[in-house]
């Protein structure tokens, strides 16, 4: 039997951080009273024009040029009709046969080598408004009294990207998912955040043997997690291929994926035809956007996540490189191997001890230092240093020559050295007159001139004294 090859598409909403919206000057955020930004062009008033939004034009371009697309010289705005209640002008404004960015792609490194994948398109629309169901208990659309549209989100800047289908497993999909979102946060141009709903992912799925053309497809709509992605993205495959071999057939179908139970379920769609009747925006000029503009930001475009995974994969696990591009974690574990670390113990330290820093109040050089002292630190000791490395103007050998020591290999001799020294006291410590345990400590303290952690000494001292 030949295996089945999963053939798996994504399409990307991410909304821009712009201050304002779209095609109008209503500021874009969270938290504002529900419809308190609005105007009458993101309400559709009649009369009311749209302008473009020039930085959401020239993000677009940037995340485009990021993905390998080629910028369209003349592209355009087109209407996409349909009719819903979060959609007050019955249209939406979007791109259709010429986006602003399209035939790019984007290089996912994994464990067979990389996977080039296509990038059909990157083209800018506007967002619906939000649609809130109430009553009903369940907060869901089945079984909710009744649903309040907020217009506040009408009208937000989002950029979609459509790939091609060319990623071939649930991992690579969470992998390009992933770099994708650190190339968006890195551009600065979106929060990116699946929780917020300011990154919404939907993935195009099929099945076919190895060589074959294209099968029917599920499109998987809404799920809210990267991890959450790929699991639906098995469970499609998984009942595909369960479908084929048992004799059936696949039905194109739009589904849900609930992450709690791994079920899939049919999704209500919007319209009943997917007959969008797009035509060009009337109200809208071309967007030719200036070449020399495009060199200028293609020139300032930050190394490709693709690339930097590939150099550290070098020394590191390919996980490993992935978790730290991913995060962006990367410019300070090859600062600190740069600085002499070795990677596999830079990798630990930026990845999970020193996971709470803020990169970019670093430096690395010192960093380096507490790590190199590790092996001669008491961790908690340790794990202080690491914490303190992210301060202004922190210093790895100042703060360690300042810091108590609890050492126990340095503390245990001097102890002994001093019950030695002390047999009187020791007997009398043993025969039951234990408040002379202050007088060893205060012993070691004088000896180390204050340095000793007391509490570190008075364990390893009543330790020392129970032998
Ligand atoms: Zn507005
Ligand atoms: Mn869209």
């Amino acid at each position: 039997m030949t295996a089945w090859e999963p053939v798996i598409g994504l399409e990307i909403h991410a909304q821009l951080k712009t201050r304002t919206k779209m095609f109008c000057r209503c500021e874009v955020g969270f938290g504002f009273e529900p419809n308190a930004r609005t105007c009458p062009v993101c309400l559709a008033h009649p009369g009311a024009l749209p302008v473009p939004n020039a930085r959401a034009i020239e993000w677009t371009v940037k995340l485009g040029l990021a993905l390998g697309c080629e910028v369209a010289a003349r592209a355009l705005f087109h209407r996409k009709n349909y009719f819903y209640p979060d959609l007050p002008k019955g249209y939406q404004i979007s791109q259709y046969d010429v986006p602003l960015c399209a035939n790019g792609r984007f290089s996912v490194p994994g464990p067979d080598g990389d996977n080039e994948i296509g990038v059909v398109r990157a083209h800018l629309e506007e967002d619906a408004a939000k649609t809130v169901h109430v009553g009903g208990g369940t907060g869901r659309k089945v079984g909710s009294a009744h649903s309040l549209v907020d217009f506040n989100r009408g009208g937000t800047p989002l950029v979609e990207i459509v790939t091609a289908p060319d990623v071939r497993s649930a991992d690579e999909a969470r992998r390009f998912l992933q770099l994708l979102r650190q190339t968006i946060v890195e551009l600065g141009i979106s929060d990116a955040e699946m929780e917020k709903g300011t990154l919404r992912v939907d993935a195009n799925i099929s099945v076919r043997r190895p060589g074959e053309g294209y099968r029917t497809r599920w499109e998987l709509k809404n799920v809210n997690s990267f991890s959450f992605v790929a699991r639906g993205i098995e469970v499609a495959i998984a009942r595909q291929i369960e479908l084929y071999e048992s004799g059936g057939s696949v039905e194109q179908e739009t589904y849900d994926f609930d992450p709690d139970t791994n079920a899939l379920t049919p999704h209500r769609s919007k319209e009943e035809a997917d007959d969008y009747r797009y035509f060009p925006e009337p109200d809208l000029v071309p967007v030719e956007f200036p070449s020399g503009e495009v060199e200028r930001i293609r020139a300032e475009l930050p190394e490709a996540p693709g690339a930097r995974i590939r150099r550290i994969g070098e020394t590191l696990e390919l996980e490993a490189a992935q978790v730290l591009v991913a995060n962006g974690r990367d410019p300070l574990y090859e600062a600190l191997v740069e600085a002499g670390v070795d990677p596999r113990t830079a990798a630990n330290v930026v990845l999970n001890e020193a996971s709470a820093l803020d990169p970019a109040g670093v430096d690395a050089k010192e960093l380096a230092r507490v790590v190199e002292a590790r092996s001669e630190l008491p961790r908690e000791t340790y794990l202080e240093a690491i914490a303190a490395s992210a301060s202004a103007g922190f210093r790895a050998d100042a703060y360690l020559s300042q810091r108590a020591v609890s050492d126990e290999g340095e503390l245990a001799p001097l102890i002994e050295r001093i019950l030695v020294a002390n047999p009187g006291q020791v007997e009398a410590y043993r025969n039951g007159k234990e408040g002379l345990l202050g007088f060893f400590v205060g012993q070691v303290m004088r000896e180390t001139e204050g340095k000793a952690n007391a509490r570190v000494v008075s364990e390893l001292v009543r330790e020392q004294l129970a032998r």
